[in-house]
């Protein structure tokens, strides 16, 4: 099959052929007719498949024969990373049309975004949070929505963001096309779709049990304190080029980026506790070849498209199989070929096993000749979190300490002078035994200083400075 047989609009086959595509992929073929008859899709397909232009293109096609101005389609995503992917994907078909899209989502200024739902752009990629941050506003309306697309949606649940869902729902209208996406479909899945779909062309998209077949796979047992060793010297003897690294904490990839760091390796980090700009740097500069690793924990294990990347590594053994098959799936797009490297210790034997269960093979061990497994390593990788947690306050009361002083002796200073100074007759008059210096006025003491790790003064100063936190605060939303 190839794309002229789909009917699409010879503006949107330019810009597939344009992009390279020469056949459209399994997911395509089978989602583009029916999505251009109009029919909800539930579709079970994980990234990598071809899913984003399975979706845009129908839309596209849609919007081609209507009128601008308003927004007619919204497409939700579970991650900044992704939507912002979706919107480029999209900005990239659109090239010969006049089609209008915006991305949504936080860590940005809300001011772009509020102008794009003001001009009516025809497609709004979002991600949950953010988008019901603008929907208490006015001027954000979905009232004109006729296709709704669902992405990732067991991501979604994994986020925590069905109830967000739902709640965007209620601003959508009933009378609408929906496009449904999930790699996998657990029970809330199902339920979710059976609310939101009315009979959907089902596609199931052969769940890959395994990675891609141009994937080489291997592992490198090795004890768990020297992994940053054997990593470092597998890019010192270029048997890893440019690489996405995955661990298991954000510590752990805070860590690593530091060795690395140190070591003269142009590498970059991303996780959820760093900024928006920071991530968006960090993407941009690993695919354009700014940083040769790029450190990440799970966030970007899912939906992230880096075009040639030559290996993944698992820094860390994944506890689920599936998460093994999400982040190995990164390399060998499009029938590239790659390597997936996965450093196991001792203590992570049992959860490989479960992988290569999963995958239905033994993947090949492997060492690195002339490396010393026996050596010691050179400093301790992983900080106890109970040590970094005393660390940070120790530094804190340090702090507290030389700002203490300083604002003591800066008192201090200005008493002297002031007793320095000549009276004049209005100065309170001459000055008699028994007058003393004004005292330094001091901050009262801090009951407990020092014990809280600073968190009650934070609070109290958003509390002086009038501010509150997030409603639902300390749930993972991220949009
Ligand atoms: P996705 O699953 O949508 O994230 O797409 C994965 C990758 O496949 C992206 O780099 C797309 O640009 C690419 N891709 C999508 N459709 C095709 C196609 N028909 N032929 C070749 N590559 C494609």
């Amino acid at each position: 099959m190839t794309f002229d047989t789909l009917n699409l609009h010879p503006a949107l086959l330019k810009a597939v052929q344009e992009m390279g595509f020469t056949k459209p992929t399994p997911i395509q073929q089978q989602s583009i007719p029916p999505a251009l008859e109009g029919r909800d899709l539930l579709a079970c397909a994980m990234t990598g498949s071809g899913k984003t232009a399975a979706f845009l293109l129908p839309i596209m096609n849609r919007l081609l024969g209507m009128p601008r101005g308003k927004t007619r389609v919204l497409v939700l995503s579970p991650t900044r990373e992704l939507a912002a992917q979706i919107h480029e994907h999209f900005t990239q078909l659109a090239r010969h049309t006049d089609l209008r899209g915006a991305a949504v989502f936080g860590g940005v200024g809300m001011g772009p975004q509020e102008q794009a739902f003001r001009r009516g752009v025809d497609v709004i990629v979002a991600t949950p949070g953010r988008l019901l941050d603008h929907l208490q506003h006015a001027y954000a309306s979905l009232a004109n929505v006729e296709v709704l697309v669902l992405d990732e949606a067991d991501r979604m649940l994994d986020m925590g963001f069905l109830p967000d869902i739902r709640r965007v729902l209620r601003h959508v209208p009933a009378k609408r096309q929906t496009l449904f996406f999930s790699a996998t479909m657990p029970a809330p899945i199902v339920k979710l779709s059976q609310e939101m779909l009315s009979a959907p062309a089902a596609i199931n998209i052969e769940r890959r049990s395994q990675p891609a077949t141009g994937i080489t796979q291997a592992a490198f047992p090795v004890k768990e304190d020297l992994k940053p060793a054997l990593f470092l010297e597998m890019l010192r003897r270029n048997e890893v080029g440019g690489a996405i690294v995955f661990c298991r904490t954000k510590h752990r990839s805070n860590r690593l980026f530091e060795i690395l760091e140190k070591a003269g390796i142009q590498v970059a980090r991303i996780h959820g506790n760093r900024s928006q700009s920071a991530r968006t740097d960090a993407l941009e500069g690993f695919k354009n070849g700014r940083y040769r690793v790029l450190v990440a924990t799970d966030i970007v294990a899912r939906g992230i498209d880096v075009e040639a990347l030559e290996h993944v590594v698992n820094f860390d053994v994944p506890h689920q199989p599936e998460d093994y098959i999400h982040r190995v799936g990164r390399t060998a797009r499009a029938e590239a070929t790659g390597e997936a490297y996965t450093l196991v210790s001792p203590e992570e034997e049992k959860d490989f096993r479960d992988i290569e269960r999963a995958v239905g093979k033994q993947i090949q061990r492997k060492t690195l000749a002339g490396f010393d497994y026996n050596a010691r390593a050179a400093e301790r990788f992983e900080v106890p979190i109970g040590e970094r947690i005393k660390e940070i306050r120790a530094r804190k009361a340090a702090d507290r300490e030389r700002a203490k002083a300083k604002a003591d002796a800066r008192a201090q200073r200005e008493a002297d002078e002031a007793n320095r100074r000549p009276r004049t007759s209005s100065g309170g008059g001459p000055r008699r035994e028994g007058d003393r210096p004004a005292q330094p006025r001091r901050e009262p003491a801090m009951a407990g200083a020092g014990a809280g790790a600073g968190g009650g003064d934070g609070a109290s100063r958003r509390r002086r400075r009038g501010g509150r936190g997030r409603s639902g605060g300390g749930g993972p939303r991220q949009g």
